[in-house]
């Protein structure tokens, strides 16, 4: 893994509360077909919990992976509504989308929670995709690193080392997503570059030993520019990831970009 740079770009949709089982399914069919051959990038979906296994069976044989949106830490037990971590990859999940702020801001959310849900993924292989951000009043009062350190360290870092680096980090300015106002590729990279600081000073692992999304209004219009920052090593897409034509067209995107990138060091 690499900042921006030798690995390939991770692509992750976020579908939220969002599509029907054949919604899902007709979408899943649209990309599959896009990306039947090699794909230079590594795309990962996350419907809702109710198409999941139907998606997958779509997916099956493309190498286009499955994300579910959130789970409970608990593999079993009187949790009415929760679904575990063992429960996702019997679905064929082999990604979770935790800590988004929707959840941390109409759930309630905290740190310590997020945290427990990271050991229970990544107990069961799922890979954690760490979401975290500012909101604009803090961002306003320069508190941006202070938020997003405090975020890092609760949810992630307390985590043993060789166990921090399977996880996927999401930097999603909470003022940025759906509001169709982008961060600048240059106010993501230097985000991006304090958290891998962070995470080397904090556990020793190498700057570009893991890998950091930018989320957060993403675009076919903005995402040729969010991917050339070094900083970036792939996207989360909401509201662009609901129809296929969009979707797939920011794939192409990074695929482009990788394919340049890579002859460019040759
Ligand atoms: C998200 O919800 O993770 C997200 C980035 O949404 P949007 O792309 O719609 O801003």
């Amino acid at each position: 893994m690499a900042a921006g740079t030798a690995s390939r770009p991770l692509i992750v949709g976020n579908w939220k509360l969002n599509k029907t089982i054949p919604q899902a399914v007709r979408f899943a069919m649209d990309l599959a077909k896009a990306f039947e051959g090699r794909a230079d990038a590594d795309i990962v979906l996350g419907p809702p919990y109710t198409a999941l296994k139907s998606v997958k069976e779509v997916l099956k044989g493309s190498a286009i992976a499955l994300s579910a949106q959130n789970l409970f830490w608990e593999n079993e037990g009187p949790y009415t509504g929760e679904v575990s971590a063992p429960m996702l990859v019997d679905a064929g999940c082999s990604y979770a989308i935790l800590g988004h702020s929707e959840r941390r801001r109409h759930f309630g959310e905290t740190d310590e929670q997020v945290h427990r849900k990271i050991k229970a993924a990544v107990a069961h292989n799922l890979i954690p995709i760490l979401c975290v951000g500012e909101t604009l009043k803090e961002r306003e009062a320069a508190e941006t690193r202070t938020v997003v350190q405090t975020q890092v360290e609760r949810a992630l870092l307390q985590l043993p080392r060789g166990t921090v680096e399977k996880a996927v980090i999401a930097y999603e300015p909470v003022w940025a997503i759906g509001t169709k106002k982008n961060a600048s590729p240059a106010q993501a990279g230097e985000v991006h570059r304090f958290i891998r600081r962070l995470i080397h000073e904090r556990s020793g692992i190498a700057e570009n030993g893991i890998r950091i999304l930018y989320g957060g209004s993403v675009s076919p219009d903005n995402a040729k520019a969010l991917l050339a920052e070094p900083m970036i090593d792939g996207l989360l897409v909401g509201s662009a990831s609901l129809e296929s034509e969009s979707f797939i067209k920011i794939i192409h995107l990074a695929c482009e970009g990788h394919q340049a990138r890579r002859s460019g060091q040759a």
